[in-house]
């Protein structure tokens, strides 16, 4: 920026002191126009002068010839000798001499003779006249005369003269440039003698005429600048005056030379003018030259400096660059020898400058510089004007190395090899990388080529590019006929659209998009997995995968599942059936052990039906323990979620074991975190299975004096979601560590510990692990054998929403004496039984429940006593040949007002989907085989309460 300024400065300095030169000059040119005018004017004046006093002087002498040509003439005249004719003929020859000599002089000559006059003239037409006057001429007359006496008064001559005309005539050949006039003054009368200017009407204005005048009165010679008129015409003019004198008639007598100052000047202006004129527009022509080629030099020579600039930093960066790019740069000449290199040579082939330049100068030197002269030299041959080519190289310590050497050849202007400028670049790496590339598109051509399944590419409108069949037989056509078609014409129309869709997804997502197309390929259909994904921006790939044989493959797996699906079933019914058959029989035996519960036995007895009780107890724990783990397995069982408080349960749980711990003198305490005192919603039954399961076995295997602790923890997972957390640690027995990771595995128990001293299946801990999976959670187990073990549990619940709960109803703990409750609970019962021992059993109970009762074998039976009945509740066996219970259920609740009647259905079936069917036929209630007392009791209350509550509402309507 700065620097245009300054050329911007430089440009108008120049043009200012151009602008003055010219001025200057033009002054110049002026005053020394001013100097030779005036010299000129001055040498005009002096020539004028010199003219003029010429011209007189000429006069002057001819007058003088002419007065002593006259004497002459007298003189001869004078001689005696001369006869009459003799006389007579010369004084005719010499008079005319005379006339002749001094042209337009001589008007007429007289010569007196006394007795005669002859007198001669000469004619306008220039004949000489000779006449004879008989008197003497009257010369008074004449103004311009001269006359001569001979000294003896014998004859007199008288010339009449013409002064001005032989002035005029005299004068004539004096040139006096254009505008000059030629004057005589004559007795103060100004004559005008121009022979072809008749100006006769000049005039001199009257100061310069006075000046004049004077001065030639007094014979002076006078030079006067004076203003003329003629006619219309005036002007300025220089003037010479030169007196002289005209022989003896005139003595006053003055020639006068006139130019016009105008014409003096004029002749210098126009000649000076035009070639002053012509070097000032030089001049100017020069300067405005000058600035203009100073501008472009200053342009040029900005742009050059820029040029420079961006030269140098160009050469900077190439440097950077050469160095970065691992290179050198070198020059040669036409001979091949290298001139210049840059030093980065010793970096790039390991040899040092002095050597490089060596091996180009010796004739069959390096060979590797022989060889690089050789592609000069052929290059030149094949008119090339540069070269470019890769070099294998190999360093002085071994090191091979790939060179680029990129050569530009100059030539001159006459087309002469002046040598090359060349840049040599190590590009071991990309060249080795170039390679790798090359090497990793053949391995994958490999590979390509080794894939089983059928490739092609595409443009993006789905025209095939490549073509790649393993199996030529595919599509029924060679590979390479399928390039130029579109792939929706290779795949069956009705499968168009799915690959359509998928071939543009995967196009638009860039990712990669499977589709199953069948298609006939000659043989049979064949499937395969096509799978679509973009190559680059403007291909895509696909790869069709032969998965007929997996087809096959996966039909058999589904026809395989299905079978084990059907095993699985049939291992459910199994479970079922078998659970039924046991539970039957055991229905009968706990129902009568309950039955002898009641009545009054001794201290044997009660200890006898005790040690059956339990057995009993456990049996069916066993049976319970084996359905809920084929359940499980069967994936038969559901999370029943409810709102529970989980401190409350574990509390109510953990109370079970008290009197048993207490028992055995192990300590057995809870603690809680703030959180496990709120309201939750999940599976509060199948939790405290669990809990059961580990504190009952933590109380199990902890002897006396140990203790057994109990910590509830429940932790935010995110939202509403709550992790809950149950750890059950004792002081017991411990647990063999390898033994550890197998103990979830069903019906496995420690060698140590099932010494029999401990009663258990195996089974438990297997349940629980189920469980706690199916709810989201874990189940670990850490242990040292000796020093105890922590069982742990987590499961996933959810924050119970904000609810105003109504007190929950309290329980009568006090134990409730349940025979003879019919008369307080009085109900109308109808027992649909087929089994015989069930019957015995159930009237056993009812008997000792004070219940009378209506019996029916089956569905129809049922029926039947319906309609002769007045029934309030019925017992239903689920189970009954003919009409079973669910039908019978169903029809009971299709009769509409009368079938207003409770329903608990009975049954050895324990699946929730059982009691799913029981609701669903129309049954109220559901109650599990063995039928226990009490549990059959509470149910008989609570529906002879909701009875009695329907009859008084019936009533008061
Ligand atoms: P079981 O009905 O036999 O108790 P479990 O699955 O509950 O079945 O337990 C399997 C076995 O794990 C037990 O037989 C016992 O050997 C071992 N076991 C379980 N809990 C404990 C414990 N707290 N301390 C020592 N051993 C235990």
């Amino acid at each position: 920026m700065i620097r245009k300024i300054g050329y911007r400065r430089d440009y108008w300095l120049t043009l200012i002191i151009g602008s003055c030169l010219v001025v200057l000059v033009v002054l110049l040119g002026v005053s020394f126009f001013k100097a030779i005018s005036d010299s000129d004017i001055k040498s005009r004046k002096e020539f004028l002068r010199k003219q003029t006093e010429l011209a007189a002087t000429e006069i002057e002498i001819a007058i003088n010839r002419f007065e002593d040509d006259s004497r002459m003439l007298i003189d001869f005249l004078e001689d005696d000798d001369l006869d009459q004719e003799d006389y007579s003929y010369d004084l005719t020859k010499n008079a005319r001499r005379i006339f002749h000599n001094y042209p337009g002089l001589i008007d007429t000559l007289w010569v007196n003779f006394q007795d005669s006059v002859n007198y001669f003239t000469l004619t306008e037409r220039n004949d000489f006249i000779r006449g004879l006057y008989p008197n003497a001429p009257p010369l008074r007359d004449y103004r311009d005369f001269v006359h001569y006496l001979d000294g003896n008064q014998k004859f007199e001559l008288t010339f009449l003269l013409n002064p001005v005309r032989f002035t005029k005539g005299f004068v004539t050949h004096y040139y006096l440039n254009n505008g000059g006039s030629k004057m005589l003054l004559l007795g103060g009368e100004l004559i005008n003698i121009d022979s072809h200017q008749i100006k006769s009407d000049l005039e001199i204005d009257k100061k310069s005429l006075k000046q004049i005048n004077k001065d030639a009165a007094e014979g002076v010679i006078g030079v006067y600048e004076v203003k003329w008129r003629f006619d219309a015409e005036s002007g300025n003019g220089v003037l010479v005056e030169y007196p002289f004198n005209f022989g003896k008639i005139y003595e006053e007598l003055s020639l006068l030379f006139m130019v016009e100052s105008n014409s003096i000047t004029s002749g210098i202006y126009s000649t000076y003018l035009f070639l002053f004129s012509c070097f000032v527009f030089l001049l100017i022509g020069t300067v405005v030259f000058f600035a203009l080629s100073l501008q472009n030099r200053l342009e040029s020579q900005r742009l050059l400096e820029e040029n420079a600039n961006e030269i140098s930093k160009l050469f900077d960066q190439q440097n950077i660059l050469l160095r970065e790019l691992r290179g050198f740069v070198f020059f040669h000449n036409y001979k091949g020898e290298i001139t210049r290199v840059s030093d980065e040579v010793e970096d790039i082939l390991g040899h040092p400058k002095s050597e490089f330049l060596e091996a180009f100068k010796r004739e069959g030197g390096h060979k590797d510089a022989v060889s690089v002269k050789g592609l000069v030299k052929r290059a030149l041959k094949e008119n090339k004007s540069f070269i470019n080519v890769e070099y294998d190289f190999e360093k002085p310590n071994g090191e091979l190395v790939r060179l680029r050497i990129f050569e530009k050849l100059i030539f001159d202007k006459k087309g002469r090899f002046n040598g090359g400028l060349g840049i040599c670049t190590d590009i071991t790496d990309q060249y080795d990388s170039k390679l790798e590339l090359i090497e990793s598109g053949k391995r994958l051509q490999n590979l390509i080529d080794n894939i089983p399944d059928t490739i092609f590419t595409y443009d993006n409108s789905g025209q095939v590019l490549e073509a790649h069949a393993k199996d030529k037989g595919f599509l029924k056509a060679p590979d390479d006929s399928l390039v130029g078609k579109s792939l929706f014409d290779l795949v069956p129309a009705h499968q168009i659209d799915k690959t359509k869709f998928a071939f543009n997804l995967a196009r638009e997502t860039r990712q990669i998009q499977t589709v199953d197309l069948e298609i006939d390929t000659g043989m049979e259909n064949t499937f395969f997995e096509v799978r679509f994904f973009p190559l680059d921006s403007k291909r895509m790939m696909s790869v069709f995968k032969d998965i007929t044989s997996q087809r096959v493959w996966e039909k058999g797996l589904v026809e395989a599942m299905n079978a084990a699906d059907q095993a699985s079933r049939a291992k459910s019914e199994f479970l079922a059936n078998m659970s039924h058959e046991i539970r039957t029989p055991m229905n009968g035996l706990l129902g009568i052990i309950d039955l002898l519960d009641q009545t009054t036995l001794d201290a044997e007895q009660t200890q006898y039906l005790e040690i059956i009780k339990n057995s009993g107890n456990s049996l069916l724990n066993i049976i319970k323990d084996i359905l809920d783990y084929s359940k499980i397995e069967a994936g038969k069982i559901d999370i029943h979620s409810i709102i529970f408080c989980p401190a409350e349960e574990l509390e109510k749980q953990v109370q079970i074991f008290f009197g048993l711990a207490q028992k055995k003198g192990v300590i057995l305490q809870t603690s809680y975190d703030s959180l496990s005192g709120e309201m939750m919603e999940g599976d509060v039954e199948k939790i405290n299975q669990i809990v059961l399961n580990l504190v009952g076995n933590a109380v199990k295997f902890t002897p006396k004096g140990g203790s057994v602790s109990i910590r509830l923890e429940l932790e935010n997972i995110s939202g509403e979601l709550y992790y809950m957390k149950c750890t059950v640690k004792d002081t017991g027995i411990g647990i063999p560590a390898d033994q550890i990771p197998r103990l979830t595995d069903p019906f496995y128990q420690v060698e140590s510990s099932s010494s029999r001293s401990y009663q258990g299946t195996g089974l438990g801990l297997a349940i629980a692990k189920k469980i706690v999976e199916l709810m989201g959670g874990e189940l670990t187990i850490c242990s040292e054998m000796g020093q105890g073990a922590e069982f742990a549990f987590t499961v996933i619940l959810k924050k119970a929403p904000e609810l105003i709960l109504s007190d929950p109803p309290t329980v009568d703990q006090n134990r409730v004496k349940w025979n003879g409750m019919a008369d307080e609970y009085p109900l109308k019962i109808l027992l649909a039984e087929d089994n015989d021992l069930n019957l015995q059993l159930m009237t056993l109970i009812l008997d000792q429940l004070g219940y009378d009762f209506k019996v029916a074998r089956d569905g129809n039976e049922v029926l039947d006593v319906l309609d002769r009945k007045d029934i309030d509740l019925i017992l239903m066996d689920v189970q009954m040949p003919g009409l079973n219970g669910l039908e019978a259920s169903k029809q009971i609740r299709q009769r509409g007002k009368k079938g207003d009647i409770f329903i608990i259905g009975l049954s050895a079936n324990v699946f929730d989907e059982d009691q799913k069917k029981a609701y669903e036929a129309g049954m109220d209630d559901y109650l599990t085989k063995p039928i226990r007392l009490i549990s059959l009791a509470e149910k008989l209350k609570e529906y002879a309460i909701k009875n009695d509550v329907r009859r008084k509402k019936s009533k008061s309507r």
